[in-house]
């Protein structure tokens, strides 16, 4: 069943290898690297996953990472990231990148953010400066950027909201859904590691990293734009909008607006109700979940792309997954624990150093704590996931709930 997407340039292909009940373990071909799913994707919000060198989550088999648009916009500003081949040259990762539309930062990280039909006006949390994002001003970033996947311009409907409320927002995101459409099928080709346009890097050329360009990339082959379904908590709207943007036509669906502050039972029941109306033969992305038990039962569920930044910034603040539940490791019980982090990782984190020191790594607020927390938890998730697809690919319906333990901090 492979696939090709888009009418003219070949973009992504997505082909289901194996399925179990609703899951679906596949393959999603991008301009850099193939990527397994179900896929959990690291948050390299402003071009790094923080703590982790690139190296490192090539040794942990990232396939896949994320980076924020509006982060990377006001810093380093779209201009410097295209200049130096976008994002896969300037921070020297040769795999895929899926970058988001700004949307959902502009509306979390800014309380001062005017909405209108034309776009959002906020200002920055850097310096305070004005800005302005449309749907055709955040295409134009994230081409500058040259993720693999890009995102359209959407409203992240607030919670709770009402029914009109969440009415008007869907519709909204969907008149965006359209604008930027638009704007990427007229621009797809000005991505910086487009064959059609090596030119404009003119001189720079030369310098770039080998990163910026995958040999086996066909000449025409450029980004693709995943359109997100809302809707909010209302599940007929998120049936509406599911198919609403299924008629304007992209070549993978998000589920958005999620984790906004819902009872996460609710979460599951929106994902659940909203997949039955997304195509079978296309990537479903559920966009900022979640723990390592969620992940998996979302993709039991069917779900095949996740990100979210709970294994990075836990990691920072000493919280730790682990086969046998949360771990702090700020307790002072650690102290003099010998054992490994985890006994069931091998990850190099668990194979060499101790839960004492650690321990006190952390508690001396350490820069290596960060790293090795960190490198120990997206090992963690991405092994999670890994065990999901190998259940998935062997057609165990239920071997993948018992995959995760989610047994609660002792
Ligand atoms: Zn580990």
């Amino acid at each position: 069943m492979l696939q090709s997407q888009g009418k003219e340039a070949m973009s992504t292909t997505f082909h289901v290898e194996g399925r179990a009940g609703s899951a679906r373990a596949g393959r999603l071909l991008t301009p850099h690297g193939e990527i397994e799913t179900p896929v959990f994707m690291p948050v390299g919000t402003v071009a790094t996953v923080k703590g982790m060198p690139q190296d490192i989550l090539e040794e942990l088999g990232v396939q896949i990472l994320l980076g924020n648009t509006y982060h990377l916009y006001l810093r380093p500003g779209v201009e410097t990231v295209r200049q130096m081949g976008g994002l896969h040259g300037f921070m020297a990762w040769p795999r895929a990148i899926l970058t988001d539309s700004g949307g959902f930062q502009v509306f979390s990280l800014n309380e001062l953010r005017k909405v209108s039909e034309e776009g959002v006006t906020f200002r920055s949390h850097l310096d305070g400066s004005p800005h302005f994002f449309s749907p055709e001003s955040a295409m134009q970033a994230q081409i500058g950027l040259g993720a693999d996947i890009i995102m359209a311009f959407d409203e992240c409907t607030e919670y709770p909201a009402d029914r009109a409320r969440t009415k008007a927002s869907m519709e909204l995101t969907l008149r965006w859904a359209e604008r930027s459409k638009k704007y990427f099928e007229e621009h797809k080709n000005e991505v910086p590691w487009s064959g059609t346009q090596c030119s404009v890097l003119g001189s720079q050329q030369t310098k770039i990293p080998r990163f910026a360009r995958n040999d086996k990339l066909p000449g025409d082959s450029t980004q693709s734009l995943f359109g997100i379904v809302q809707g909010g908590m209302d599940l007929e709207l998120r049936k509406e909008s599911a198919e609403r943007t299924i008629e304007i036509g992209f070549p993978g669906y998000a589920i958005g607006g999620l984790s906004v502050g819902e009872p996460r039972e609710r979460t599951r029941e929106v994902i659940e109700a909203t997949l039955e109306h997304l195509p079978a033969d296309k990537p479903r992305y559920v966009m900022g979940v979640g723990t390592p038990e969620e992940i998996a039962e979302y993709a039991s569920l069917g779900v095949d792309m996740m990100d979210c930044v709970l294994p990075t910034r836990a990691a920072r603040h000493g919280l730790l997954f682990t086969s046998e539940g949360k771990v702090s490791i700020k307790q002072a019980r650690y102290a003099q624990d010998p054992g490994p982090l985890d006994p069931n990782c091998g990850c190099r984190v668990c194979r060499r150093y101790s839960r004492a020191y650690l321990r006190h790594l952390y508690a001396s607020n350490e820069v290596l704590a960060q790293v090795l927390n960190t490198l120990h938890n997206l090992s963690f998730y991405l092994d999670t996931m890994r065990r999901v697809r190998h259940s998935i690919s062997l057609g165990e319906e239920s071997g993948f709930s018992s995959s995760v333990r989610s047994r609660p901090e002792p």
